[in-house]
Parts: C-alpha cells; sequence; structure tokens
C-alpha cells in the first residue's frame, strides 16, 4: 500500500534519525528539503547560492523556492509510491500550498507526524551532533561516536559540525520553529491527523508507526 506522511517537529528531534532507521527496512521515500538544500548548496546550484546564507543563519528560505522545490521534487516518479516528508511544510502558508499541490496530483495524506521533545533536550543534542558530509550519516560525540575521530563509520567519508549546529543558530532555528512551524500542529490537529510521538524515546518510533499505519490496512 501507499503511504504519505509529514514528520514535524523542531530541529534536533530526531527527523533525520528516524527517517534513516526507515530507509533500512522500509522501501518509502525520504525527503527532507534541508537534504535537498545542502545538495544544492554544495553543488552551488543558483537555488543553493540563494538558500546558503539562510539557513547557516537558521531562518527559513523563501516559500517561493521551496515550494517550486518540491513540486518538482513530488512529481518525480518514484513519489508516486508514497514518501515521508521532512522539514516541509514548515509554515502555514507552505501548508496550504502542500494542500494545493495533493489536491492537483489527487493524492491525500495519511498521517502527520509530530516528534515532541524540549527545547533544552535540543540545544543539547544538536551541539553534540556530526554529520558524515558525504553519506549523510548522523553521528553524537556523546551518546553515538564514530568509530575513529571524524571518519564516518559506513563510508569513510569525512564526519563534520553542521555550520547551523553552533548554540546561538540552534537558538535561532528553535525560535523559527516555535513561531512559524508549531501553528502546524493545531492546522493539521484541525484536519484529524495529527499523531503524537515522543521523541526521547526510540529512534524507531516513526518506523513503528508507519507499520501499524499500514497494517491498519487502508
Ligand atoms: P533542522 O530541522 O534540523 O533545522 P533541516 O535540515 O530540516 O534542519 O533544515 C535546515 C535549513 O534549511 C533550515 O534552517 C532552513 O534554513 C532550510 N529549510 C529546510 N526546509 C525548509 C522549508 N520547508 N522552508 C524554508 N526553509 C527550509
Ligand atoms: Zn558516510
Amino acid at each position: 500500500m501507499t503511504v504519505r506522511i509529514i514528520l514535524i517537529g523542531p530541529p534536533g528531534a530526531g527527523k533525520g534519525t528516524q527517517a534513516m532507521s526507515i530507509r533500512e527496512k522500509h522501501p518509502i521515500v525520504h525527503i527532507s528539503t534541508g537534504d535537498i538544500l545542502r545538495e544544492n548548496v554544495r553543488a552551488g546550484t543558483a537555488l543553493g547560492q540563494t538558500a546558503k546564507k539562510f539557513m547557516e543563519a537558521g531562518q527559513l528560505v523563501a516559500d517561493s523556492l521551496i515550494i517550486a522545490m518540491m513540486r518538482a521534487r513530488l512529481s518525480e516518479e518514484d513519489a508516486g509510491r508514497g514518501f515521508i516528508l521532512d522539514g516541509f511544510p514548515r509554515n502555514v502558508s507552505q501548508a496550504d500550498e502542500l494542500d494545493l499541490l495533493l489536491d492537483e496530483m489527487s493524492l491525500r495524506l495519511d498521517a502527520v507526524v509530530l516528534l515532541e521533545i524540549s527545547d533544552d533536550v535540543v540545544v543539547q543534542r544538536l551541539t553534540s551532533r556530526r554529520v558524515c558530509a558525504s553519506c549523510g550519516a548522523i553521528y553524537n560525540v556523546l551518546s553515538h561516536p564514530t568509530k575513529a575521530e571524524g571518519v564516518c563509520d559506513s563510508c569513510s567519508g569525512r564526519v563534520i559540525q553542521r555550520a547551523d549546529d553552533h548554540e546561538s543558530v540552534i537558538r535561532n532555528r528553535l525560535s523559527v520553529y516555535h513561531k512559524e512551524t508549531a501553528p502546524l500542529v493545531e492546522y493539521y490537529e484541525k484536519k484529524n491527523l495529527l499523531h503524537r510521538i515522543n521523541a526521547d524515546g526510540e529512534p524507531d518510533s516513526v518506523l513503528k508507526f508507519l507499520e501499524s499505519l499500514e497494517a491498519s490496512g487502508k
């Protein structure tokens, strides 16, 4: 069956880690706007050049750019078999645009998963987070270090700290989240799509939810 879900949560809630555990066991496509933007920055595209300074400051990239990017991504063939959206929509106007887009494509959402976590835990997690610059694998110097310092366990790529994982930028991303993204909780509650998950728990709680959705038939 085809499942379409959205992952919402503050930076550091573990959206990327959850998506990784899903990818290992489940064929669903994971679409992360942050990952697509970072690829564009690396490749030096026009979009990447514009997005870079907003990302480094922890601010949102303009809706029009994000929507055009997602319109293109969701039209690709693999997305027709279901998807998990991570990092989009990030405010109410993006959510309205997504509604329109899904209507046009005659698709509907199955659920919106909210990963709940406190700001303090977020700051602690993100300041200790490291990522592989080649394959995107996520590590943590406290809870999940690489075997050799600075070297990815799975691809031997260089493991680095994201420019936006420094404390002042994290605080900024959190305030953007509370102001812009948190209103989506009520937005999707009204549509009866919201499902809350405690983000302090296991890194495969979203996978379990996905499997329970599928088991429930539809
Ligand atoms: P996190 O959720 O950990 O903050 P992401 O990887 O999802 O990080 O996003 C990194 C940055 O990319 C954001 O701080 C923002 O600048 C930009 N970005 C990602 N998704 C969106 C979006 N839907 N709308 C606007 N900006 C976005
Ligand atoms: Zn790697």
